[in-house]
């Protein structure tokens, strides 16, 4: 196995992966960043959570670096196309923890937000562009955006940017590029229209693939509750009563919320520990080894803290918050059913996760039974989630979005937005669930149907907000 001092990364590089902590690389980077620096084409197979965009912005930065830079204004080196926001603005991130120590410029281009900052920052010239297709190709129809001297062109998530229709788009930008180019292809799933799609613009690629570094356990159960976000703290405490919970691990998205709901079942006489980053090493310590030796019962945490809790007790884990990584769900649920015993995940879905549920589905290849066996099922959230359409701000986006305008990133348009592109009325491709009513529908779920508990509607239940659109 290399090593990343082996892997030949310039020194700029290296420090920056020494400053972020990686001690080895990951089996897409051994894989693909050799090939990558080589000058080949490469078609990854590859998830989130794999590391796979350090596969591929590190090689990216490092010929930005090395390779002969075109005189004049600072023109567009590398594009990357991303389907969502969220992900565009997470490989901006990568972009400039990797680049921190080069002199480039990277951006993150998305619609839903104001343009005119956006137009600006392409005037004052950027070396990396990463872009959702719906904005990138507004800007370039209005004269914008110049992709005429792009050497490095990424696509990444290739299979969801099919799902979500963009394959014109796509085929739009492309014809836009210069033809001398390396070009590289992320999927999380290789079907038959992403190989056509690599066949229409990679030349002889290297192909890589990892397995992905879980799959959802099959003997978990696994359900989701449609609840609005201010009904969560009592559907959690009811289902703490009800449910037979030896120990349970509660997953929230950030660490107030996890403080918040650790004081709100204090006041119902419920004890849990808070198990975030903002905790002390000594305090998170106290509480893992309250978790392990069953004095505490439940434990709220944020994704961060979770990692490496292998605790044989934990019967069930509440995603609280739905991950926006579906990765991060095979993680969490993962912290239940060890050492052979039977584990039960229940999530909560607002109308703002229905996206991110869906992205879970998709990567897991299983469906998630919907539990309405609670006084606080929300319609709403189950109508949106079946009508495929993504809610218009995400959750963990406006929060993003917030903390962006405050602090005011030099180099990247900063945090989320609305519109992703165009993404108001997704293609359905599969992976979808258009009949949320439909009991056993179909679909490879893994849970015992007959055994779920699914509240009868008299008279069955309208399937109105279901229909496709
Ligand atoms: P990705 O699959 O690119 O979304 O990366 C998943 C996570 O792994 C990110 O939080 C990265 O910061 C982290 N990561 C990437 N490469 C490495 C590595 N070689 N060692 C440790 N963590 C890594």
């Amino acid at each position: 196995m290399k090593t990343f001092a082996e892997l030949d990364l310039i020194g700029p590089l290296q420090r920056a992966i020494d400053a972020a902590g990686y001690t080895e690389p990951t089996p897409i980077q051994q894989q693909s960043i050799p090939a990558l620096l080589d000058g080949r084409d490469v078609l990854g197979c590859a998830q989130t959570g794999t590391g796979k965009t350090a596969a591929f912005a590190l090689p990216v930065l490092q010929h930005l670096a090395t390779d002969e830079r075109p005189g004049g204004r600072r023109p567009i080196r590398a594009l990357v196309l991303s389907p969502t926001r969220e992900l565009a603005a997470q490989i901006g991130e990568s972009f400039e923890t990797y680049g921190k120590q080069l002199p480039f410029r990277s951006f993150v281009l998305f619609g839903g937000v104001g343009q005119r900052p956006q137009v600006d920052a392409l005037r004052r010239g950027i070396d990396i562009l990463v872009a959702t297709p719906g904005r990138l190709l507004d800007l370039m129809g209005q004269g914008h955006v110049d992709l005429g001297h792009v050497t490095h062109f990424v696509l990444d998530e290739a299979d969801r940017m099919l799902d979500m229709g963009f394959i014109h788009d796509i085929r739009r930008v492309v014809r836009e590029l210069p033809k001398k180019r390396q070009n590289l292809l992320f999927s999380a799933t290789m079907p038959r229209a992403i190989e056509e799609l690599a066949g229409t613009f990679l030349d002889n690629p290297v192909r890589v693939a990892v397995t992905p570094p879980a799959t959802t356990v099959e003997r978990i159960d696994q359900s989701v509750h449609f609840i609005e976000k201010g009904d969560k703290p009592r559907l959690l405490h009811d289902l703490l009563e009800r449910l037979d919970v030896e120990q349970a691990i509660v997953f929230t998205r950030t660490k107030h919320g996890a403080n918040r709901l650790v004081k709100w079942l204090d006041q119902r006489d419920v004890v849990a520990a808070a198990l975030h980053g903002n905790k002390s090493q000594g305090a998170r310590e106290r509480a893992i080894q309250g978790f392990r030796n069953g004095d505490i019962r439940l434990l709220v945490a944020t994704d961060i803290a979770s990692r490496g809790i292998d605790i044989e007790g934990v019967s069930h884990v509440f995603n609280y918050d739905l991950p926006n990584e579906p990765e991060s769900y095979v993680h969490r649920i993962g912290r239940t059913g060890r050492a052979g015993r039977a584990g039960m995940a229940v999530s909560f879905c607002g109308e703002d996760e229905t996206g991110y549920l869906r992205d879970i589905e998709r990567t897991t290849r299983q469906r998630i039974e919907i539990d309405m066996e609670n006084p606080w099922h929300s319609e709403s959230a189950e109508r949106l989630y079946a009508s495929g359409r993504r809610p218009a701000v995400p959750a963990g986006v406006r929060a993003r979005q917030e903390g962006a305008a405050a602090g005011g990133g030099r180099r990247r348009s900063g945090g989320g937005g609305g519109g992703g592109g165009r993404s108001s009325g997704p293609a359905r491709q599969g992976g979808g669930r258009p009949n949320p009513s439909g009991n056993a529908g179909g679909g490879g779920g893994a849970g015992n149907p007959s055994q779920r508990r699914r509240r009868n509607r008299g008279g069955g239940r309208s399937n109105e907000g279901s229909s496709r659109r």
